[in-house]
């Protein structure tokens, strides 16, 4: 069913329980929910793919990749907000078939493109209905917002098994936060929700991205990030850089640079001038501009991913092994080690992940209360004869063709040990 919008009311004509917002949006339907990857996601460490509630986000953040037309989002894309508005019954489908949610790995609500907590959930309330339906999946949950309105969520997310708050904070400086992200709450208010956060149990952490050149990119201003951070309990703080794609997205942020920020304008138009796809600066830029905030991030003993101490609860060791190897190809190339070999070895352990796991979803086993993740536990049991070389001919060294990294798995997988992402040592 179409549902249309009338205009300036924000009530959807043709939804059983209209409901009435000060804010204008317009409703969509969500065709799919729960979406199982054959990889877990190695950014935000999840295994299902993300749900987003909305279209488009009333944050406006200036810097925003959602305006990119990439994206294909019609009108303005911090006021023509659209609404998912059957997600939390697509939700409760989902779970309660027992047929999507059959394997242990955390569902993603959020993403970089709409905020789940964006002014209008505080009217909506479809993020929370969401969640509801998302407990009886009995799998874990990560979360990503830029607002303190989570808060009033913090009930809900108890109800899993586990849960990753993960909360973006680009500055700490209010002025420069209300030019950049000017619906979003203050970067105290963001800190805050981490330390509460903590304090109730759940992982947490801070998105330090993008840092904008010349705003809020130098040493002091991500060093200040980083100590709120630390201050407030983080377990990681995860920096990235500005990406400006040629089109909405990067005119609609020079048009700030060119108001709050002039000087700056020269130094934007090279590094953006190569007007790349992808919205890249020029290559030269990234490799010292990432050593940097690493040697920043490892003197406050932070994680500048989201480590390993955190993602073995949400996702099942098969794919934890998987994230650690991917973020280890980063961290070590941070260091200028050359990571080819462990590239090489990262897919042919993909290979053998997603091929074990299609093989598996396609016996479609049935889901029964006493073994509620029937494809984890046999993927898991797989993996472990793996481990042990109990597995036939096969060994997860002959897999990978590393022995080192087989022995670094098996200690960490098999023996408990945890691999610190800042000294890149098994502890
Ligand atoms: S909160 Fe995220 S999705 Fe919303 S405008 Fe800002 S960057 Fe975009």
């Amino acid at each position: 069913m179409i549902l249309h919008k009338r205009p300036g009311t924000g009530i959807i004509i043709g939804m059983t329980s209209p409901v009435p917002s000060a804010i204008p949006y317009s409703s969509i339907e969500a065709k799919t929910c729960l979406s199982r990857a054959p990889l877990p996601d190695a950014f935000l460490v999840s295994l299902y793919r993300a749900l987003a509630p909305y279209r488009g986000c009333g944050h406006g953040c200036m810097y925003c990749d959602g305006r990119a037309e990439k994206y294909y989002v019609e009108g303005d894309f911090a006021r023509d907000i659209a609404v998912r508005q059957n997600l939390a019954e697509l939700a409760a489908r989902d779970a309660g078939a027992g047929f999507t949610a059959r394997e242990y790995g955390a569902i993603c609500i959020g993403s970089g493109v709409t905020d789940v907590y964006q002014p209008l959930e505080r009217e909506l309330g479809l993020t929370r209905r969401t969640l509801e339906a998302l407990v009886e999946t009995g799998v874990p949950i990560v979360i990503l917002t830029k607002s303190d309105l989570i808060l009033r969520d913090f009930d809900v997310l108890a109800r899993f098994p586990h849960a990753l708050v993960i909360v973006t904070v680009t500055t700490v400086n209010g002025t420069d936060a209300a030019r950049l992200e000017p619906g979003a709450s203050t970067p105290d208010r963001r800190i805050a929700v981490v330390r509460e956060a903590k304090a109730r149990g759940f992982s947490s952490g801070v998105m330090a991205m993008p840092l904008c050149p010349g705003i809020s990119d130098s040493d002091e201003s991500f060093t200040a990030v980083l100590a709120a951070a630390k201050d407030a309990g983080a377990d990681f703080v995860y920096p990235g850089g500005l990406t400006l794609r040629p089109g909405c997205q990067k005119d609609l942020f020079l048009s700030l640079v060119d108001e709050h920020y002039p000087a700056l304008r020269a130094d934007y138009d090279t590094l953006y001038g190569e007007n790349r796809q992808s919205g890249m600066p020029r290559t030269e830029r990234s490799a010292p501009f990432h050593a940097r905030l690493d040697r920043l991030g490892r003197q406050f003993g932070l994680a500048q991913r989201i480590p390993y101490s955190v993602y073995n609860r949400l996702l099942s060791k098969p794919d934890a092994l998987f994230v650690l190897f991917c973020h280890m190809q980063h961290l070590y190339s941070l260091r200028g080690v050359d990571t080819r070999p462990l590239r090489a070895a990262t897919d042919r352990y993909a290979r053998w992940l997603s091929g074990e796991r299609t093989a598996l979803r396609r016996k479609r086993i049935p889901v029964v209360s006493s073994d509620p993740f029937p494809l984890t536990r046999i993927l898991d049991e797989r993996f472990g004869d793996l481990l042990t070389g109990t597995g036939g001919e096969r060994s997860l060294a002959a897999i990978l063709e590393n022995d080192r990294l087989a022995s670094l798995a098996s200690a960490v997988l098999k023996d408990g040990a945890d691999f610190d992402y800042g000294s890149l040592a098994v502890v």
